[in-house]
């Protein structure tokens, strides 16, 4: 009877055959070691066969087979499995009478096995990977002595298949591939497992592939000379390609050498893949090519680890093209011995700092090249780190000259454009004629570096040098061909070598003038030096030109003020002397009915003659006043003065023409000029009387608050028309109702009272309807706030007293004090009280705003200047547009009151 029992597969079969894998040896040829293995277990166990096998998923598998000529079976008829399966070793004495392996086909066919023992090939991690074994066709035993040394072979065989693993694991893990190569057929005889998987084999298909078909490169002649070198004791190393199944080729560095074991004739190669490393070598040529074809210098200093020492390891092409250093001349000196030994500058010592501090840093400074010139140099410097340490620094450079030469060109170019428009500025605001030479001197010098000389000249050529404009200078009779020659043709003569220069510089009354240049230092005028020339001489024709008319427009002025105060003092006189003759007809027309026993027809008579003698006198008192104030002579006299009272006093005065209602509330009290303030409130009476036809009564209301009085006056007359409201304060403003009715009157009453008004720093205000009355409402306070002089405003200007603002000030009443500095406006402030200052420099620097700024708090004095900036830098009180106008300021000024 027969049984078949199949062998087990032990639990831990996935890792087991991974393992199995590890050793590279299934599906190898034959070896020497394994069959010298296989020979000492059959001459040990004193039997006809031995194997070294190796129990793979579904076959076990010979890599030694003494006695035997097959290679494989199938796994589930494997004696070896059974040790594999319990992974111990098995003996069986007589397989045919063995319930186990007595049906199996390798028992009952050939090779007829009666006897086998096999021990287990254990690895280190304790799997049973195979076994080595010896088979007889006879049943027999082995002896304790046998059993003992079959386990030892294997043990020892297992350790040279643990040598072999490592070494391969090594060369895997190292990306590095393992041929061994047969000479003898130029055959593969084996490849590691990372070559089977680069070229795309199996192992079993690369075993006995012809070496060509992988190697091309190892052509005959190529692959003989390896093989002589190598038994030489000499490998061979060189770059081949290795060609993969699908066609394709990587590169790889070839090293081929004795194998360390066999019969001396195989050899070994070992292939290391290259792709990266040509990939990586690709990109650093590109790189370098790039580096060397920027025109920008490229330099890499190595940090010396000792020292700290930065030395130069690389620089590009352009190094050599910018400095004329070459390679050998620079590379692996330090920083300090060649390129840099200079004093430092600003950026030099920048880059410094970086080093220390282990930081980048931009730069630019000057560099020498070799033969010692110099260079704008623009460095940025950067550091490397490699594990948190700086070993390299990178310098990339580049020659900025040009554009440095540029720059400085354009802010060259920015400033003379500057300095024209100060000189422009500076020229036109003067308006004397002596200060006008002075000026274009110092425009020239600043503008040309050169002294300027300004000439009278005759048309001759004749000239003469001059300190100012006009006035009588004696031109001697020395003709200059150059001089008649600019005169003659309103230009420019540019002397001979271009040394000096002769300009026409427009006229002044009958005198011709022109400028006369000489280069500075000798040097030829440029064309730029000329072009500024005509500039300065077009604008100082121009200011000669303003001077002129200033002169004109200040001799005309002083004529009419002449004139006008000539007029004012006849008025004054006149006004004046008639009050005393006036006083007598009025002091003699009382007298007579005293006197004399009159009928009633000479005694209106006489009170038409009184009243035409009062009438003439308050014309008279009214014109001394005006002529008085047109001259600012009015000074008040300040004193006590009720309001009440003295509106009670004026309308009795007028009791016998019409009755006038008064009202007062609260207290009328006001300090002021009582006479001023009668003849205001007389006028106002007087009017609201005379415009009133019939005896509507008028009526006059006082009204006494916290800070001031109110008087209103209020009648049902004639009324104004309301286009006439506006002009009714004016000076002989008189309605045009008014004079149709033929009322008589000089539009001189509301005029005055209004000047008087406000000296008290008062105001009065009209209400009418024309046919419906009117209502004057006059407010007083209770103090004369300011005093009532004309106002002294400092004008603070750089260029003093030149502007025409300043004049026209002047021309508007103004006390005009000019300063260039706060310390000339402060000494002016100690000297006088002033009541506002007026900017007229813009920008002030920072410092003197916040001078101006302090001193005005101070004071208390309001800063008048232009909008901008400034004003909210100097807290300034009012502000005016550009370009300042004296109106503008005097409106502003007259704001701030
Ligand atoms: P006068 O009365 O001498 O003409 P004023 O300066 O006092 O001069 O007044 C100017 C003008 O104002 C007068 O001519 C008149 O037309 C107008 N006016 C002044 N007061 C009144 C009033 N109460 N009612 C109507 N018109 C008046």
């Amino acid at each position: 009877m027969t049984a078949t029992i199949k062998p087990g597969i032990p639990a831990n079969e996935a890792e087991r055959l991974r393992a199995l894998a590890g050793y590279q040896l299934l599906d190898t040829p034959e070896e020497e070691l394994y069959d010298a293995f296989a020979r000492l277990a059959a001459d040990a166990c004193e039997t006809s066969s031995a194997m070294v096998t190796l129990v793979d998923e579904s076959r076990q598998w010979f890599k030694a087979h003494l006695g035997i000529e097959t290679r494989e079976t199938p796994r589930e008829i494997a004696f070896c499995s059974h040790v594999v399966a319990e992974d111990r070793m098995l003996v069986v004495t007589d397989a045919g009478q063995d319930r186990r392996f007595n049906a199996n086909p390798l028992v009952t066919g050939e090779p007829y096995i009666r006897f086998y023992a096999g021990a287990p090939l254990h690895t280190p991690e304790g799997y049973a990977i195979g076994t080595l074994c010896v088979v007889d066709r006879e049943p027999r035993d082995l002896t304790d002595g046998q059993r003992g040394t079959l386990q030892a072979l294997a043990a020892a065989l297992m350790t040279a298949l643990e040598a072999r693993r490592s070494v391969l694991r090594v060369f895997d893990a190292a990306h590095i591939d393992l041929f061994t190569l047969e000479p003898r057929d130029r055959t593969i005889f084996f490849a590691s497992s990372g070559a089977c998987r680069r070229l795309g084999y199996s192992l079993k298909e690369l075993v006995g592939m012809p070496v060509y078909d992988v190697l091309p490169a190892l052509e005959e002649s190529v692959f003989d000379e390896a093989v002589a070198s190598v038994r030489g004791g000499k490998p061979l190393v060189r770059e081949a390609v290795l060609r993969r199944r699908d066609g394709t080729t990587y590169p790889v560095e070839l090293r081929v050498d004795a194998a360390e074991q066999g019969r001396g004739q195989r050899i070994a190669a070992v292939a290391i893949d290259q792709t990266e490393r040509k990939a990586a070598q690709r990109e650093i040529d590109l790189l370098m090519r790039s580096i060397n074809a920027t025109s920008d210098v490229v330099l890499i200093y190595r940090v010396e680890p000792i020292t700290g020492m930065l030395r130069l390891s690389f620089m590009n092409d352009a190094y050599t093209h910018q400095t004329g250093y070459t390679r050998e001349e620079v590379v692996g000196r330090d920083l300090d011995s060649f390129r840099l030994a200079m004093p430092d500058d600003e950026g030099m010592r920048e880059i410094r700092a970086a080093i220390v501090d282990g930081r980048s840093a931009e730069a630019e400074l000057i560099s020498y090249r070799k033969d010692g010139s110099t260079f704008w140099n623009q460095i940025a410097f950067h550091p490397i780190f490699d594990g948190g340490r700086i070993t390299h620094w990178v310098s990339i450079e580049r020659d900025i000259s040009d554009e440095v030469e540029r720059t400085s060109a354009l802010a060259e170019e920015h400033d003379r454009l500057l300095a024209l428009a100060q000189a422009a500025r500076r020229l036109f605001t003067v308006f004397d004629a002596r200060q006008l030479v002075a000026v274009v001197k110092d425009v020239a010098r600043e503008l040309l570096g050169a002294e300027v000389r300004v000439l009278a000249a005759r048309p001759s050529g004749a000239s003469i040098e001059v300190d100012q404009l006009g006035g009588d200078v004696s031109i001697p009779e020395t003709p200059d061909p150059d001089v008649a020659a600019a005169l003659a043709k309103r230009g420019r003569i540019v002397g001979a070598g271009q040394t000096s220069a002769i300009i026409y510089a427009g006229q002044f009354g009958d005198g011709r003038y022109v400028l006369e240049v000489c280069a500075p230092g000798g040097r030829p005028l440029r064309n730029t030096d000329l072009f500024m020339l005509d500039l300065i001489a077009e604008y100082f024709a121009v200011a000669a030109r303003n001077v002129a008319l200033y002169h004109e427009l200040d001799e005309r002025r002083s004529a009419v003020l002449e004139l006008s105060q000539t007029k004012s003092d006849l008025i004054a006189m006149l006004a004046h002397d008639f009050r005393g003759p006036l006083t007598s007809i009025v002091g003699y027309a009382d007298l007579i009915p005293e006197v004399a026993k009159l009928e009633e027809e000479p005694l209106e008579y006489l009170d038409a003659i009184k009243r035409a003698a009062l009438q003439l006198s308050e014309l008279a008192s009214d014109t001394l006043t005006f002529s008085r104030l047109e001259r600012n002579e009015v000074a008040l006299q300040l004193a006590d003065v009720d309001l009440a009272t003295l509106v009670a006093e004026i309308v009795e005065q007028y009791a016998d023409r019409r009755d006038v209602e008064v009202k007062v509330s609260g207290d009328a009290r006001v300090i002021g000029d009582e006479q001023r303030l009668r003849q205001v409130f007389a006028n106002l009476i007087d009017n609201a009387i005379k415009y009133t036809p019939g005896d509507a009564k008028p009526s006059v209301v006082v009204d006494g608050d916290g800070s001031a009085v109110t008087v209103t006056l209020q009648d049902r007359g004639i009324g104004i028309p309301a286009a006439e409201l506006s002009t009714i304060f004016d000076r002989f403003s008189r309605a045009s109702n008014a004079r149709k009715l033929n009322i008589s009157g000089t539009g001189f009453g509301l005029f005055l009272a209004k000047q008087l008004v406000q000296l008290h720093g008062g105001t009065i205000a009209v209400e009418s309807q024309e046919g419906n009355g009117s209502a004057f409402v006059v407010t007083i306070p209770r103090r004369v706030a300011r005093a009532s002089a004309p106002r002294t405003v400092v004008v603070l200007d750089a260029e003093r007293d030149a502007s025409f603002l300043a004049y026209g000030l002047r021309e508007g009443g103004y006390r005009v004090r000019p300063a260039a500095t706060i310390d000339e406006l402060a000494a002016i402030a100690d000297a006088e009280s002033i009541d506002a200052v007026v900017v007229n420099i813009d920008p002030l620097s920072r410092d003197q705003a916040a001078r101006l700024r302090a001193f005005a708090g101070k004071r208390g004095v309001p800063i008048v200047t232009v909008a901008s900036e400034n004003a909210a830098r100097l807290g300034a009180s009012a502000t005016v547009p550009r370009p300042v106008l004296a109106g503008d300021v005097m409106a502003a000024l007259e704001r701030l009151r």
